[in-house]
């Protein structure tokens, strides 16, 4: 069995959980979620995303969240991404100095299209401009509908490998394999993972995967045997995905945590510190708090 010592865990319930809760989330409670984040540990945090308030208007205070946790997160190790859906969020996103950016193309061209209103070739040619104008910010690429599209489309797995290539010419820093709608089962995560890791280096690549069908932490068990290191999940399982009409439900990061750590994997994330976050997340975000560990002790 190939399990390693150690991965890494994304936090983005900051920005994928707190996106589609229709109540505003006040800034300052946003803020206090996240920095109980960064005190657990958590290395990579998607703090907000830098798009149009009129699309997401929970994300209308990207610049203050910014702000005050760059700020908070200085001297500690955790590295700061943002969401760009544009080169304008982008350039926003450098000039903030975050030390990521995560730019989402879709694998799916309908979903492309109704996602970001794109084809994929547009998507391309936006993110090579992005990367022109990049500074010591880095980029991760988000393949979207990765395993499967919610329009029907079929999405060639060589056609992922096409878009993780082309990401990673172009200077992504890291690809994420993403599952956006929660329909991927644990042999085509393995299929999938197997086939791509033949033409990319396993190094570069993450996964996002969704537990809307419940085989979330099944597919992620799958990924860490095939040698993916990099899983991205939202505390209180908080979040999906507001354009893919049915999808919810990112992993929970506490029931990550508990099967990586009860496995023997470290994560470097405390969980008692996770908890800080999901109780005060119960408490400010007008959102179900979706886990097994926040039930089985009561958070
Ligand atoms: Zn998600």
């Amino acid at each position: 069995m190939n399990l390693p010592d150690k991965v890494d865990v994304v936090e983005v319930c900051p920005r994928d959980g707190f996106q589609i809760v229709k109540d505003f989330i006040r800034t300052e409670d946003k803020i206090e979620i996240i920095k109980k984040v960064i005190d657990a540990g958590v290395k990579y945090i998607e703090i907000t995303s830098y798009v149009h308030p009129k699309w997401v208007p929970q994300m209308a205070d990207a610049g203050d969240v910014v702000d005050e946790v760059k700020g908070y997160a200085k001297g500690k190790e955790a590295e700061l991404i943002a969401l760009v859906p544009n080169k304008f969020g982008a350039l926003k996103a450098f000039e903030a100095g975050l030390d990521w950016v995560t730019y989402v193309v879709s694998a799916s061209e309908s979903h492309n299209m109704k996602n970001i209103n794109r084809t994929i070739e547009q998507s391309f040619a936006e993110l090579e401009e992005i990367c022109r104008e990049k500074t010591d910010t880095r980029i991760r690429l988000a393949i979207a509908t990765a395993f499967g599209c919610p329009f029907g489309e079929e999405v060639p797995v060589e056609r992922v490998i096409d878009m993780a290539k082309r990401g990673l010419e172009l200077g992504a820093g890291k690809i994420v394999l993403a599952d956006t709608i929660g329909i991927a089962n644990p042999v085509q995560v393995r299929s999938i993972i197997t086939k791509v890791s033949k033409k990319i280096n396993i190094d570069m690549l993450g996964v996002h995967l969704h537990d809307t069908r419940g085989m979330g932490l099944a597919n992620t068990y799958v990924a860490v045997t095939e040698g993916i290191r990099y899983f991205e999940s939202a505390a209180g399982g908080l979040g999906g995905c507001p354009f893919a009409p049915g999808a919810a439900g990112n992993i929970a990061t506490e029931d990550m945590l508990n099967m990586f750590h009860s496995m023997g994997v470290k994560t470097g994330v405390d969980m008692d510190g996770i908890f800080e976050a999901v109780s005060l997340i119960r408490e400010k975000v007008n959102s179900p708090v979706v886990s097994h560990m926040a039930k089985v002790y009561n958070i």
